[in-house]
């Protein structure tokens, strides 16, 4: 990871800054090794059974993970805490902000610099971005307008080489064990046109990604120097926070968190209907757009009166808002935890013209019940989900930032899908921008299965295949096919969404089929046991699953999700065998994908035989399935279900003169 940042700094077109400046850049880069205990260790780790890169033998040779898929006994994470304040007065669209940060070393490295990771700066001209963009997607980026490290007043050197991370000298080194205070005021504008954040009319922005934040530095990356560009999404820290938004009176925030001092907020009718939907199955209407613009909802009042919207997180990696004067305000609950009888808040935001979003309050408590009580089966961990409208498909800590659609269906669909984030990216502390397929291969594999609760297993397969699987399926295409554990900073396009989305889940769904439900669960469950709050790996996870199968998986592991295999299985021949046929089946395309074989008979009846990825354990080339039957076998095809196939002319057979 340095050679490249060392060689980007050399390799610089851009003019050479002096010599001074030159000196502090490499140096300030310089300490961007891999952590020293991974360094130490590199050369005599050993291997597991699936290919590990050598920053992850390092690892576990360190000790800081183990190869049973457990945290291991040396495992370390650093946290930080941010008080921040932000001043928002639409229709301004410059966000002013203040903040302390504490941030605590637990590596056992001495840090002598920090990266500072400034998201908003992908706005910038200049700034890396995976795909062209809009002139109202620009602005002038995050300006540091007063820096101080432990309380001692630093000038805030910029760092020409990247834009959505700096690296800080600090004045001293912060050893292993110690906490520096850093102390940041800054101000940018939000951009005009709404993405995952900005100005969504003139007077409801989305604010994310706004604060200056220190980068994640891990046991097996060292610090995270990945440009935000912004498709490959995040890495973060757990962190706590107490995080104020200043608006004018009559503004609604809201926000990830506990909203402290609600009372002091709201009038006393919305107060009321708010502290109900805590205890209440069905919608409320909070604040209606009426109400809202009538001045009847939030306290204060009179020209220049603003409100402090207050609110606090522990142990999330991060915060977003968004505000509004004018949206409609709904909320209700849902019971998550039956043993605990705890219920999680439902809201939602939106325009009064959005008709879906009158029914998201309800979709969100589905999508709730269905994640805590089937998949993962795991209880809603947070205290509420806001489903903000915007125009993004993204999620956010106890939030979505989501897109109205006339066909309501999409609007539960892609609902499902952001929430299920919660539990990946946000509660597993997934290292999206690298290995996006731990979180966006999860929410698509739950938003299927809630898909199959909501409509059925046929009507959802179609959905799913149109929507997740058909393009791989069917484009010829080197890109999409590189194995989905390809680090997602060197995919791109279709071979990014492929391997992050589609192609992963139909993967973990294959997995889910050779397992059986109940141990899939297990080993899900055990996984989100072990790491939820913590950093895993994709091996974290391919080694908890072999544990708590308890059966070598490396032969399915290695074959879904480290090659560039696609799927394309045919029938090779059908003979007579002993009490029924043998069928032989070729697997050209490489993929261990399960197979539905539909058997048709002489006297015309048909039977449909299911057949899991065991069936390539032993020979990953040529299956052999013998069919047991007394009648005479006149066809055989496949259906492939979500496990689409490439070709399937050579799916079929016919006997002769049938
Ligand atoms: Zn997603």
């Amino acid at each position: 990871m340095n050679k490249t940042i060392r060689s980007r700094v050399h390799r610089s077109s851009t003019p050479r800054p002096s010599t001074a400046a030159f000196a502090w850049a490499v140096a300030a880069v310089a300490f961007l090794a891999a952590p020293a205990a991974a360094r130490a260790q590199q050369a005599s780790a050993g291997s597991g059974p699936l290919y590990e890169p050598r920053n992850v033998k390092a690892a576990y040779a360190a000790g800081t993970r183990s190869r049973d898929g457990m945290p291991g006994p040396d495992y370390w994470e650093n946290h930080a805490s941010y008080r921040i304040t932000i001043d928002a007065s639409p229709p301004d669209r410059t966000i002013h902000g203040s903040e302390e940060v504490v941030y605590r070393n637990s590596s056992p490295d001495s840090l002598p610099a920090l990266i500072i990771k400034l998201l908003m700066n992908v706005h910038q001209p200049g700034a890396p971005r995976f795909r062209g963009v809009s002139k109202d997607f620009m602005t002038s980026g995050v300006h540091i307008d007063s820096f101080a490290v432990n309380g001692a007043a630093q000038e805030w050197k910029d760092f020409p080489y990247a834009f959505t991370w700096k690296p800080v000298k600090l004045p001293a080194a912060l050893m292993p064990g110690d906490s520096v205070r850093l102390h940041f005021t800054w101000h940018y504008d939000l951009a005009e046109r709404a993405s995952r954040e900005g100005v969504i009319d003139s007077t409801t922005y989305y604010i994310a990604y706004f604060y200056p934040r220190v980068a994640v530095y891990d046991d097996y990356e060292g610090w995270d120097t990945m440009e935000h560009t912004p498709s490959h999404e995040f890495y973060s820290d757990f962190n706590d926070y107490d995080v104020t938004v200043n608006v004018p009176a009559g503004y609604v925030v809201w926000g990830t968190g506990t909203l402290q001092d609600v009372d002091r907020l709201l009038q006393p009718g919305p107060l009321a209907r708010f502290k109900n939907s805590f205890t209440s199955d069905s919608t409320i209407h909070v604040a209606t757009r009426e109400q809202m613009l009538a001045g009847k909802v939030t306290t204060g009042g009179g020209a220049g009166a603003t409100n402090a919207w207050h609110f606090t997180a522990k142990y999330v990696p991060d915060m977003a808002f968004g505000l509004s004067n004018h949206y409609d305000w709904d909320a209700a609950s849902v019971l998550v935890d039956d043993a605990g009888g705890r219920r999680a808040s439902v809201q939602a935001a939106y325009n009064d013209t959005a008709s879906d979003f009158h029914h998201m309050v309800q979709f969100g408590r589905h999508s709730l019940d269905l994640l805590s009580h089937t998949w993962p089966g795991v209880p809603y961990p947070y205290e509420k989900t806001t489903e903000f409208q915007g125009g993004a498909g993204m999620e956010y800590p106890m939030m979505a930032n989501d897109a109205a659609y006339k066909d309501s269906t999409m609007s539960r669909f892609v609902a499902e899908h952001e929430i299920a984030h919660t539990y990946m990216p946000f509660y597993m502390g997934i290292d999206e921008t690298r290995y996006g397929f731990m979180d966006e291969g999860w929410a698509t594999t739950f938003e299927y299965l809630l898909g199959v609760e909501d409509m059925g297993k046929a009507r959802e397969t179609k959905f799913f295949d149109q929507f997740r699987v058909n393009r791989w399926a069917h484009d010829n295409s080197a890109a999409e096919d590189l194995a989905i554990t390809t680090p997602g900073d060197i995919l791109g396009g279709a071979a990014l969404g492929i391997n992050e989305y589609g192609k992963a889940a139909i993967g973990y769904l294959a997995m889910k089929d050779l397992l059986g439900d109940a141990t899939f669960k297990k080993c899900l469950q055990a996984y989100i046991a072990r790491w939820h709050g913590k950093h895993p790996s994709p091996w974290d996870f391919f080694y908890t699953f072999d544990d708590v199968a308890g059966r070598p998986l490396d032969w399915f592991w290695t074959n879904w999700f480290f090659s560039d295999h696609y799927i394309d299985l045919a029938v090779a021949d059908v003979d007579r065998a002993g009490d029924g046929y043998d069928l032989t089946l070729d697997n050209i395309g490489g993929m261990d994908a399960p197979v539905d074989l539909v058997l048709g008979f002489a006297d015309g009846s048909s039977k449909t035989v299911h057949e899991t990825p065991a069936i390539w354990e032993k020979d990953q080339k040529r299956a052999v399935v013998h069919v047991k039957t007394d009648g005479t076998l006149t066809s055989v095809g496949m259906d492939h279900q979500i496990w689409v196939d490439a070709d399937t002319s050579n799916d079929g057979w016919k006997a002769k003169g049938s």
